[in-house]
């Protein structure tokens, strides 16, 4: 290949080998894996996701004729037990490595199978990220703070999600997916706009970006209502389009679409300690919110989006996420993670200094509370999160 051919942009799309989506979609586990060609599966998860999935997968697993291996996954997706669990494939000669539970199982999962040279399967029982579908993981330190992300050449070859179990987990976990999810298009949109490229080193296809905007356009269609229906554990057409946007349409918008400011922001929130209590979605919607800001994005945009995301449960003040009251220090710790030379802030049209992100985030908190008024609700705590 020539220099030049090399240098050449690319548009590059990528997606999980198949997509299965529903009320008991756990239950098909078994005969899904048997179609990829495993014999002897490992399934990683921890005790509570266990507890609520043991007897189904059981079923699932002796229908297929496949043994059921359990490994208890240590809570933290951090690179060392990533090594952990790949050490435990090796030994056990296992063919297939699943994530079973929300997104840092998934994630460890992809990262023990791309260790060990085994295809991995993300099977979602929340759906509070869109971790299940894309090539990469957020890797964290033992502490809790973002490290770094790790791409794959390969996405999960399966990915399964059971809105039964959706609907059954605590209504914060869709909530902080629907976080996620609206940054999908905010991001993607940024990325077009500046030309830059996506997190599949290319540049965004047509596909991935109007993906990205089809998942923003069903947040706002079902997202109330879905909220409001797995409060009462029930699986509606509003929940599994919801879902649909959270889990398949978040995924495959952001990997192929691109991420910009409002993950960036995201990480940085994850540098200091007082937003430890926030999920990965909920510190996304500040980020959102900061983006908008620093795209200058008019009150006509913003206004709504903060009343709508207040109203689906996440926080739009920095006092939520225990940043009320934080001095520059603080900020500064913030904003220097946001911006590091890696960060997808850099694939914004612009760049933003470093007070640029200070005085963005410092405007999300008066942004917030008045959206918070206008559609009736209290004064934000962060005692509403933990
Ligand atoms: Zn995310």
């Amino acid at each position: 290949m020539s220099e030049e051919t090399d240098r050449t942009p690319v548009s590059v799309f990528t997606s999980p080998g198949r997509y299965v989506q529903g009320r008991g979609a756990l239950g098909r586990l078994g005969t899904l894996l048997g179609g990829l060609g495993s014999r002897r599966p490992l399934v990683l998860t921890d005790d509570v996701v266990r507890g609520l999935t043991e007897e189904v997968i059981t079923e699932s697993f002796a229908q297929a004729d496949l043994p059921l291996i359990f490994e208890r996954f240590g809570g933290v997706p951090t690179s060392a037990e990533a090594d952990r669990v790949s050490a435990v494939i090796n030994e056990g000669e296992h063919d297939i490595v699943i994530g079973l539970g929300g997104g840092t199982a998934i994630d460890t999962a992809k990262a023990a199978g791309d260790n060990t040279g085994v295809p991995w399967v993300s099977a979602a029982t929340v759906a509070s990220t869109d971790a299940p579908t894309s090539a990469l993981s957020v890797v964290y330190t033992e502490s809790g703070s973002f490290e770094s992300y790790r791409f794959y050449d390969r996405n999960p070859a399966l990915v399964v999600v059971d809105t039964q179990y959706v609907a059954q987990a605590p209504v914060r976990f869709l909530s902080a997916g629907v976080g996620d999810a609206f940054a999908t298009w905010i991001e993607a949109r940024a990325v077009r706009r500046a030309h830059t490229t996506n997190m599949v080193g290319g540049r965004p296809t047509h596909a991935g970006t109007a993906l990205a905007e089809l998942c923003w356009e069903l947040l706002w269609r079902s997202a109330l209502p879905a909220l409001e229906a797995v409060e009462k554990n029930l699986v509606t057409p509003d929940v599994e389009a919801v879902v649909e946007a959270t889990t398949l349409l978040s995924g495959l918008g952001f990997e192929s679409g691109g991420l910009a400011a409002a993950h960036a922001v995201h990480d940085g929130l994850t540098a200091v300690e007082q937003t430890h209590h926030l999920t990965h979605g909920e510190k996304v919607n500040l980020g959102s919110l900061t983006q908008l800001v620093l795209e200058g994005a008019p009150a006509s945009e913003i206004d709504p989006f903060a009343e709508f995301t207040a109203r689906a449960g996440l926080p739009t003040t920095l006092t939520e996420a225990g940043l009320g009251d934080a001095g520059d220090a603080v900020l500064d710790e913030v904003v220097r993670a946001a911006t590091a030379p890696s960060e997808t802030i850099h694939k914004l049209a612009f760049t933003p200094t470093h007070r640029d992100v200070v005085e963005a985030l410092r405007a999300v908190e008066g942004i917030g509370r008045r959206a918070r008024a206008r559609v009736g609700l209290g004064e934000p705590t962060p005692e509403d999160y933990r």
